[in-house]
């Protein structure tokens, strides 16, 4: 069994781009869903490919965000500009570990308190339009693989990003543990 899709309705406007590592010289339109995002370039870049590791769904905002998967809320917060974002624990192998990471969050629309753990199909909290890096309202969902031993929220550009649609299709998460 794979994961549910994380909102229940709303069309993706981005899909997964994993055609570009973050190694590689280049361009990175950090996630954003529309042409006006600014990107930003690399010393030497050559490369006009955009970055985004991630599925965004178009939904209005209070849109119900689920738990893809049984797990525990590791963590949940805002960067300092309000973006507001959630870590769920989906999967966890003797190394390595499988977050499911939600932002562009409602402010202050957290469900439940960190470190609970949660049911597949839970409202962990509601989508909007936070963090005024955004073109419109969305959910910007990635899976993450990580170190087990690795804090999610200090160690972003360790975290391996993977194309949640073949899992929401049904691929196991067990594939990557
Ligand atoms: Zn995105």
């Amino acid at each position: 069994m794979g994961i549910l899709r994380p909102v229940k309705v709303g069309r993706i406007t981005q899909e997964f781009d994993g055609d570009f590592h973050l190694e590689r010289p280049g361009f990175i339109r950090g996630g954003l869903p529309a042409a006006r995002a600014k990107p930003i370039e690399f010393p030497g870049s050559t490369r006009r490919a955009h970055l985004h590791k991630a599925i965004d769904y178009g939904v209005p905002e209070g849109t119900p965000v689920l738990a893809v998967a049984d797990g525990v809320i590791v963590a949940q917060g805002a960067f300092s500009n309000g973006e507001t974002w959630l870590m769920l624990r989906v999967k966890r192998g003797p190394k390595w570990q499988v977050i499911a990471f939600y932002t562009h969050l409602k402010e202050d629309s957290f469900k439940f308190a960190t470190k609970a753990a949660v049911k597949r199909g839970d409202v962990v909290a509601l989508s909007g339009n936070s963090g005024g890096i955004t073109t419109g309202a969305h959910l910007h969902f990635e899976l993450r693989r990580g170190r087990r031993e690795k804090d999610p929220r200090n160690s972003f550009l360790k975290w391996t990003r993977f194309d949640p649609q073949p899992f929401i299709d049904g691929t196991k998460l067990t594939t990557l543990v």
